[in-house]
Formats: structure tokens, C-alpha cells, sequence
């Protein structure tokens, strides 16, 4: 576990004026009589494609509402502020101001995430210039939707949600203790939700330099919606909950309304934030979608043409190969070339001769087990009847040398003084 974990939900006395900061529909600092009070905010928009509400509560139980969230189509987020009154509202106020001014225009997950990565050290400057309080820190989780794509990046455990066809997926892994227990298979995850160590988190906005932020980039489709939350949401209700509200919920605004109540019915131990965005239907998307397949198709025909021709070139090449070679015990001519693609060999037999393999010299019955490779089927002939010519004249001339061998052999018998006279000469 990180050394750097840190326990949240500590509140102090030290008050510090934070009129300085302005964070994009940060809660307390535009237009707070939208909810329940001034700990308390919501807010809803539409864009061409999205479509998103967006909640805050301070609780049941908390004095203080240290979570912020940024609704700026298309970037959207959540931060849960630590470091009690005065630092953890600030510290998540800064994040989501520098999240928001350094967003990317495109669902580009890794400037997303260097998004998240200039808020550290926002908090962290604003930790020592006395914007907040030393050891303030706070959670970031983000997303981009372009179109078909989204981009996440996250620090800590305010979670990422996707309902896809009527099904909830975390998308995030929580950056803490009990995430890691249930990691190591010490406890479940229902376990983890209720676990005395639950607000522990090992990776945050506001103490380490060099913090980095996950991030990566999934499909999304029209129908989808997309929720991000605290852990007061998480930590209060059970997936399966969230899920069934998300689903039965028919509209953003619906949907926040129903899980911040949901998780303070079931007490509101914790500041409660929820954003929910859906991708909705205008066209642009399935535009985006037609194109890209008809690139797909596009790139598709044009790797098809180039095996197409590849292969009219190979069958080419193999219809005008010939070779030398070896047919039994005698040599054969073959058309194409002296191999086999995909257990379909690449020849096939032309003619036999009746040039015998044991009447070649050894070196060359090799070359003709491998294929002797000719241009053409005329040289094929050409070379077969060198080999013929070869053993006949081969042959004749061991059969003169035995016809002279036996002449001398006559003449020694017929004449025994040569015969002495030649064995004296040794
Ligand atoms: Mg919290």
C-alpha cells in the first residue's frame, strides 16, 4: 500500500478564505439555491450528443460538503475533497477548475489524465501558498465523450460507472485499501464497502509530486450512460442498487435525484456527489459510425486486391517454374516449383524419362531429390537428355576400357615373354 494513504472525512477548526478560488460549478460557488441548500447543488444540461445532470449533498451526518464536481460538456468530473473544513472543499474546488481549464477538446484520455496531473500540483501549491490547509488532498475522476469515444482518467476512489444494455460496469479500479484487500482475495467486495478502513486511499491529488492518474479510452454508444461518483454514493448503496436506479431512472436529472436520495436514505454518512451523462442518439454518432465503416470496408477491399494479386502472381510464378527431379527411381520433369502451401503441393509431375537414378553420380541424385531448377520445360528436356547422353557416353567409355583391358589380357597369354618381361619391370 501507498505510504502515502490517507484517512478522509477529518474536519478541523481552522477556517481559510477561499473567495480566491473560483472552480467551475464547484458547489458554494454558483448558484446554490438550485438545491436543497448552500451544501448542496444540482445542475443539468444537453449538448447535440449528451444529454447530463449533475448532483451534490453534504449527507446526513457531515457539516461540511468537501465534494466538487465539473459539468462542462464534454468534460465532466468528480472530486472528493480531504482534510476537513476549509482544506478538502478547496482542494477538490482547485481540481476541478484546473481539470477543466486544462481538459482536452477530443476524448483524449492521456491529456485527460495530465489534466488530473496539473490539479496535483495545483493543490499542492495551493497547500503552501494558503489557499487550503497543509495536507489537503482529494480524488479525481474524469471523462471526455467525443462522438463514440470516451476518455477516462482517475486518481482515488470516486468511481466511473458505464449502464451499456441495461448493465452496470465499473470502469475504474478504486485507488485504495480495501480495493487492494479485495485485490488479495482478503475480503468481497460487498466486505470492503463497510470495512472500518474503507475511506483509506492510497493514491491522491495533493501530496505526492509525482502522482499520475489512470487513464484509458473505451467505445460508447447511443443509449449509454455514463455515471461518476464519490464513495458516498458507492460506499452507501450496493452496485446492484445503482445499477437498478440507473436503469428504472429515465432521465439524467431522474437518475442523480434517485441515487443521492437512495444513498441518503441508507444514512448519508458521507458528502454524496453523482454525475450521470447519456450519450444520446442526434445522428453525429452514427455518422461517425457509417464512416468509419465504410473505411473499414474501404481498407478491407483494398488489402483484399493486393492478396488477390499477390496471389495471381504466385499461381503466375508456379505455373512457370519447371524443375528437375525425382520420380521413383527414375528423373521426371515437374511444372511449378518444389514445395507445398498449406498441405497443397506447388507442382505437378509433366513427364517421366527413363534416365535411371543409380546410373547418375551420387552428387547429382542430391541435387535432383531438392530440384534442379530450369527456366523453362525446353531446358527441363534439354538438361534430361545431357543426363541420358552423359550415361551413354559414360558407358561407352568403360566399355572401351574393358574391351583394351581384355586385348592385353589376350595378347600376355598369347605372347609369355612379354609377360615376364613385364613382371621383371616392377
Ligand atoms: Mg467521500
Amino acid at each position: 500500500m501507498n505510504l502515502l494513504a490517507r484517512l478522509r472525512g477529518t474536519d478541523t477548526s481552522l477556517a481559510q478564505e477561499t473567495s480566491d478560488i473560483e472552480p467551475v460549478n464547484s458547489p458554494g460557488h454558483d448558484d446554490p439555491s438550485l438545491s436543497e441548500g448552500a451544501e448542496a447543488q444540482c445542475r443539468n444540461g444537453v449538448t447535440a450528443s449528451l444529454k447530463w445532470a449533475a448532483r451534490t449533498d453534504v449527507g446526513k451526518v457531515r457539516a461540511h460538503n468537501e465534494d466538487s464536481f465539473l459539468a462542462l460538456a464534454p468534460t465532466f468530473a468528480v472530486s472528493d475533497g480531504m482534510g476537513g473544513h476549509a482544506a478538502g472543499e478547496v482542494a477538490s474546488a482547485i481540481a476541478v477548475s484546473v481539470i477543466s481549464k486544462n481538459a482536452p477538446a477530443h476524448a483524449d484520455d492521456l491529456l485527460l489524465g495530465a489534466a488530473i496531473e496539473k490539479a496535483n500540483a495545483a493543490v499542492i501549491e495551493g497547500a503552501a501558498t494558503g489557499k487550503g490547509k497543509p495536507g489537503m488532498g482529494c480524488t479525481a475522476s474524469a471523462i471526455s465523450i467525443e462522438q463514440n469515444k470516451m476518455a477516462v482518467a482517475h486518481v482515488g476512489d470516486s468511481r466511473v460507472y458505464l449502464l451499456h444494455n441495461g448493465a452496470l460496469v465499473r470502469l475504474t479500479h478504486d485507488h485504495s485499501y480495501v480495493e487492494e484487500l479485495v485485490d488479495a482475495g482478503e475480503i468481497t467486495a460487498d466486505e470492503a464497502r463497510v470495512h472500518p478502513s474503507r475511506s483509506v486511499i492510497t493514491r491522491a491529488l495533493g501530496s505526492d509530486p509525482d502522482m499520475y492518474a489512470d487513464h484509458f479510452t473505451i467505445d460508447v454508444s447511443a443509449g449509454d450512460r455514463v455515471l461518476i461518483c464519490s464513495d458516498g454514493l458507492s460506499s452507501m448503496i450496493e452496485d446492484s442498487q445503482i445499477e437498478a436506479i440507473s436503469v428504472s431512472s429515465a432521465t439524467p436529472q431522474a437518475a442523480v435525484d434517485n441515487l443521492v436520495a437512495a444513498a441518503l436514505s441508507e444514512g448519508g454518512y458521507d458528502n454524496v456527489t453523482v454525475v450521470v451523462v447519456d450519450v444520446v442518439d442526434d445522428g453525429v454518432i452514427d455518422q461517425h459510425r457509417k464512416r468509419r465503416l465504410r473505411r473499414f470496408v474501404g481498407v478491407g477491399l483494398v488489402l483484399l486486391a493486393i492478396c488477390a494479386a499477390l496471389f495471381a502472381v504466385s499461381v503466375l510464378f508456379v505455373r512457370n517454374s519447371w524443375y528437375v527431379g525425382v520420380n521413383g527411381d527414375v528423373v521426371a520433369i515437374y511444372n511449378g516449383v518444389n514445395a507445398n502451401l498449406l498441405g497443397h503441393d506447388l507442382y505437378t509431375l509433366s513427364e517421366t524419362s527413363t534416365v535411371q537414378l543409380e546410373d547418375l553420380p551420387e552428387a547429382l541424385r542430391a541435387s535432383l531429390h531438392e530440384g534442379v531448377v530450369v527456366s523453362s520445360e525446353a531446358e527441363a528436356k534439354a538438361t534430361v537428355k545431357s543426363y541420358r547422353e552423359q550415361i551413354k557416353s559414360d558407358r561407352e567409355r568403360a566399355q572401351q576400357v574393358a574391351d583394351k583391358s581384355t586385348a592385353g589380357t589376350e595378347t600376355s597369354q598369347d605372347n609369355p615373354a612379354v609377360a615376364v618381361s613385364d613382371e621383371g619391370g616392377e
